[in-house]
């Protein structure tokens, strides 16, 4: 788009309907084309860094100050790491790249007409616009299980479940009633993906190392966890040894796994699989994903999982200025199957649209379409057992695990986070401290 079609966006007056602020910061200075980026997760951050060098205006919003490294998440809600450990402030992250302004701010809706990202207080005008907004959990129909099933996304669904473990345990130790103390120290977790076996991992060894010295009436070292997936298998998207070799290494932690049968009634008692009913005060949700709201804003094409369908180039069908990654982009890989929903993907989509959206700027031609790296899938089951596929290459047991363990490390963003992780992780590993075991935030 040339600059005085910028210039002209930017001048529309705001739908009666609209707020009345308008956000002109990022297109302060000499008319540079905006590119509005809705999301810092891994998709859009790898977009905004992508595009430093470009002669654009970056305004990255988000609804959080801050970028969350969601697969350790399980790691707070089970009271290994603190949420500051795995969380990033997005302007922070930002702080040097100058052409790059970061708004927090919740994303309601784009006009497309006017070229207008509508967020709760303000209008935003953009030139180019990447959705990367991201997946939330989904209950196959059964929205009222969350109340009772909570899923893990979010710092809050983290410490939320943390409290709902820990006081499961001290409601234990605190009542006489024994066939309560059995509910009490049911834990069901639902989904044999890599969330819920690091999940299921995690919670039996801090029952049965971590906590077990720490009470005096009850043996955390009685308490079930039990995981219940729908289908032959767990980890079901890594190859058949692999998956065969997670179920031993849960089992191994006394994890009992339940294949082949879904939840059908989820309620404040517990579950019914298969007919039979688990007595569990604590339930935790990990079977399901639906991509966020972005496909409504723009009335775009969408897959039952709400992921917006785009075209090879990432871009919105009839909308080359507009681009959706990460989990709520549906691309398809070389293979026609969909890339999945996973953080290396969501970042090289967003470096692939930044290069595209540059190249668009300085007058180069970009034709080549977004292609999928997939340089391995990882899962940790506990503190010494993990599985990895490269492909080319498959590894279990305590190397996948070290293997796991710098990865992630790696892949932290900033100096004190990952100084934070090895530190906490060492103590962890040599004490089998769990040591982050804080109830917070319990009505009184
Ligand atoms: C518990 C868990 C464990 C995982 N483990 C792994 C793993 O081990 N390996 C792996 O590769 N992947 C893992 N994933 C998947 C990975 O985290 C996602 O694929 C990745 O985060 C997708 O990146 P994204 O940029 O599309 O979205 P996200 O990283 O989810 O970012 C979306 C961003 O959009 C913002 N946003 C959403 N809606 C709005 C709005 N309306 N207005 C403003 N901002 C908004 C959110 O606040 C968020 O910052 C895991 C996911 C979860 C939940």
């Amino acid at each position: 788009m040339s600059n005085a079609a910028s210039a002209r966006i930017a001048m529309l007056d705001t739908p009666a309907s609209a707020p009345a602020t308008k956000d002109t910061a990022a297109s302060a200075g000499p008319a540079r084309p905006r590119v509005v980026i809705v999301g810092a997760g891994f998709g859009g951050l790898a977009a905004a860094k992508a595009l430093a060098k470009a002669p654009v205006e970056v305004t990255l919003v988000d609804r959080r100050n801050y970028h969350l490294f969601q697969p350790l998440l399980y790691q707070v809600a089970t009271a290994g790491l603190s949420p500051a450990d795995i969380a990033s402030p997005i302007r922070a992250i930002m702080r040097d790249q100058a052409n790059a302004h970061v708004l927090m701010a919740r994303v309601e809706g784009v006009d497309k007409e006017t070229r207008e990202v509508i967020a709760s207080d303000r209008r935003i005008p953009y030139d180019y616009l990447i959705l990367a907004t991201g997946a939330r959990h989904a209950y196959f129909g059964h929205d009222e299980w969350e109340g009772v099933a909570p899923g893990l996304k979010k710092i809050e669904d983290a410490t939320a479940i943390r409290r709902r473990i820990l006081l499961a345990f001290e409601l234990a130790e605190g009542t006489e009633d024994e066939a309560e103390r059995r509910r009490l120290l049911n834990f069901v977790i639902v989904g044999g993906g890599p969330t819920g076996v690091e999940m299921a991992g995690a919670i039996a060894e801090l029952a049965k190392r971590a906590l077990a010295k720490d009470f005096r009436k009850i043996d955390p070292r009685q308490t079930r966890v039990i995981l219940v997936e729908a289908g032959p298998r767990v980890l079901a998207t890594f190859p058949e040894t692999l998956s065969a070799h997670a179920r031993r290494s849960l089992e191994r932690l006394g994890v009992e796994v339940m294949l082949g049968n879904a939840v059908t009634q989820c309620d404040e008692g517990g579950v019914v699989v298969a007919g039979t009913r688990i007595e569990a005060r604590t339930v935790i949700w990990g079977a399901g994903v639906a991509a966020s709201s972005a496909a409504k804003w723009i009335g775009a094409e969408k897959d039952r999982a709400g992921r917006i369908k785009v075209e090879a180039d990432l871009s919105v069908p009839g909308h080359p200025e507009i681009f959706a990654i990460g989990d709520t982009a549906l691309a398809l890989g070389k293979d026609g199957k969909p890339v999945p929903g996973v953080a290396p993907a969501a970042k090289q989509m967003g470096w692939y649209a930044a290069r595209l959206i540059a190249a668009k700027v300085a007058g180069q031609p970009f034709t080549r379409p977004f292609r999928y790296r997939d340089y391995g899938n990882l899962a940790t089951i506990g503190r010494k057992a993990a599985v990895a596929d490269f492909g080319w290459a498959r590894m279990h047991g305590w190397p996948a695990w070290l293997l796991w363990g710098v990865a992630h490390i790696y892949f932290l963003i900033g100096f004190r986070n990952r100084l934070a992780v090895i530190l906490n992780w060492t103590w962890a590993y040599f004490r089998f401290s769990g040591g982050v075991r804080l109830i917070t935030d319990v009505k009184n």
